[in-house]
C-alpha cells in the first residue's frame, strides 16, 4: 500500500477506514468511521478527483472527526463518519450510476454502521440513486423515493444562531434595523436573506454570481456589495455562506462587523483565527454548531418526523444551542470556538461507558 496512506492510518485516532477499490471506474472508497459514541457514524459523501491517493483519504478522516464534534455539537444520536469517492476523472451517466451504486451495496453491507448524504460533487439525484442499493441515506423519504434539500433547514439554524449572536453583541435578538451581510447566495444564503429581510432585518447581499444578486435585490428591495468589498463593508452581522477560509489573518483585521454567523463550512483558515476574532471583539458563531440545521432536520426525518413545521420547530435547537455556547465563553472570557469544543468534549465523555463497567 501506498506509504502515505499507511502512514495516514497509523497516526489517525479514529474507529477505522473501509477501503475499496471499485475496478470499473478505477475510483478509490474511503469510508472513514470516526467515532460511534453517540450512535452510527453519518457523514456526506464527496466525489473529487484528488492530486494524491493520500489527499482522498486525508479529506475523509478530517471531515469524519468534523462530523463526530458536529453531531455531539446537538447532542445527536449519530457518531462521525465521512465518505470520499476519489474518481481518476469526472464521471457521467452510466459510469456514474454504477459507481454509485456498488458504493451503495458497500454501504449496505454495513448493516447500518455508516448512514450517508450529499457533499461536495454529490447532488440529491445521487442520493436517491444510493438509495436503490442501501437503506442508509439520511434526506430520503424511502416510501416515495424523494430525497429532500437540506438548505432551508441548514438556513433556519442559522438564522436563530444568528439572532442569539445578536441577542449576546447588542442585548436583544430582534432583527429590526440590524445590518445583516449575506455572502453567497445559493442554497442556504437564498432563504436566509428572505428570512431576515422577512424579520426586518437590513439586508446586504454580496455573490459572484451578478444574476443572483440582482433577482433578489429586486425582490427584497435590498442593497449589494462587490465580492472584493464584503470583509470592510461596516455590518452588523457578516454571515458567510459561501466558501471556507474567509476568516483568515488577511481579512479579520479588516472586519468592520460585531459578529461572524453564517452557513459556511471551515470558516477558519486556521484555529487560531477564533482567538484573532475574540481579541479583536468580534463574536464568531462555531461554523459546525450554527450550520448545523440540515443535518438536525435529517437525523429527525431518519426517525419519521417529516412535517415542515415539527422539522423547523426542533432546528431551533440550533439557536439554544449556540446561545449556550456563547454564554459560556462569554462567562469563561474564551473564543466561542473554545467553549464550542469544550461543550462537544464533555457531552462526548458523558457518553462513553467504561469498557468493564
Ligand atoms: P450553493 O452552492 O448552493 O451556493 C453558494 C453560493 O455562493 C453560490 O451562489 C455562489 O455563486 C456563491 N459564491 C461562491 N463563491 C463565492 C465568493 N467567493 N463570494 C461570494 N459568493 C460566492 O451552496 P449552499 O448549499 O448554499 O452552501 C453554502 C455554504 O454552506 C457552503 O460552504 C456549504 O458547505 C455550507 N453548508 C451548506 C449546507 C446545506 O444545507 N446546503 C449545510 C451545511 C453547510
Amino acid at each position: 500500500m501506498d506509504r502515505d496512506l499507511l502512514s495516514l492510518i497509523e497516526a489517525w485516532d479514529g474507529n477505522g477506514v473501509v477501503t475499496r477499490f471499485d475496478r470499473p471506474t478505477g475510483t478509490w472508497i474511503f469510508i472513514a468511521l470516526h467515532d460511534d459514541t453517540l450512535g452510527p457514524p453519518a457523514g456526506g459523501t464527496r466525489m473529487k478527483v484528488y492530486p494524491a491517493l493520500a489527499d482522498g483519504l486525508r479529506d475523509a478522516m478530517r471531515l469524519a472527526e468534523g462530523m463526530t464534534f458536529k453531531w455531539a455539537g446537538l447532542g445527536l444520536k449519530f457518531g462521525g463518519g465521512k465518505a470520499v469517492l476519489a474518481i481518476k476523472q469526472p464521471l457521467e451517466g452510466e459510469q456514474r450510476r454504477g459507481l454509485l451504486l456498488r458504493y451503495g451495496a458497500l454501504i449496505e453491507s454495513l448493516r447500518g454502521a455508516f448512514c450517508t448524504g450529499a457533499d461536495l460533487g454529490t447532488s440529491a439525484g445521487d442520493m436517491s440513486t444510493i438509495a436503490e442499493a442501501c437503506h442508509h441515506v439520511l434526506g430520503i423519504d424511502y416510501g416515495s423515493r424523494t430525497s429532500t434539500d437540506p438548505g432551508p433547514y441548514t438556513a433556519h439554524g442559522v438564522l436563530r444562531g444568528l439572532q442569539a449572536a445578536l441577542a449576546q453583541s447588542f442585548g436583544s435578538e430582534a432583527l429590526d434595523g440590524r445590518e445583516v451581510l449575506v455572502q453567497g447566495l445559493g442554497g442556504v444564503g437564498l432563504p436566509l436573506a428572505r428570512s431576515l429581510a422577512r424579520g426586518g432585518a437590513r439586508v446586504l447581499l454580496s455573490d459572484l454570481d451578478d444574476r443572483r444578486v440582482e433577482v433578489l435585490k429586486q425582490e427584497l428591495g435590498c442593497e449589494s456589495v462587490a465580492p472584493a468589498d464584503v470583509y470592510s463593508t461596516p455590518c452588523d452581522v457578516y454571515a458567510p455562506c459561501a466558501v471556507g477560509a474567509t476568516l483568515n489573518p488577511r481579512t479579520i483585521p479588516t472586519l468592520a462587523c460585531k459578529a461572524v454567523a453564517g452557513s459556511a463550512n471551515n470558516q477558519l483558515l486556521e484555529a487560531e483565527d477564533a482567538e484573532r476574532l475574540h481579541q479583536r471583539g468580534i463574536l464568531y458563531v462555531p461554523d459546525y454548531i450554527i450550520n448545523s440545521g440540515g443535518a438536525l432536520s435529517f437525523s429527525l426525518m431518519a426517525e419519521g418526523i417529516r412535517d415542515e413545521e415539527s422539522l423547523m420547530r426542533e432546528v431551533d435547537r440550533v439557536g439554544t444551542a449556540v446561545a449556550e455556547i456563547l454564554r459560556e465563553a462569554a462567562e469563561a472570557d474564551i473564543s466561542p470556538f473554545v467553549a464550542a469544543r469544550r461543550r462537544t468534549q464533555r457531552i462526548l465523555a458523558e457518553h462513553r461507558a467504561p469498557v468493564d463497567a
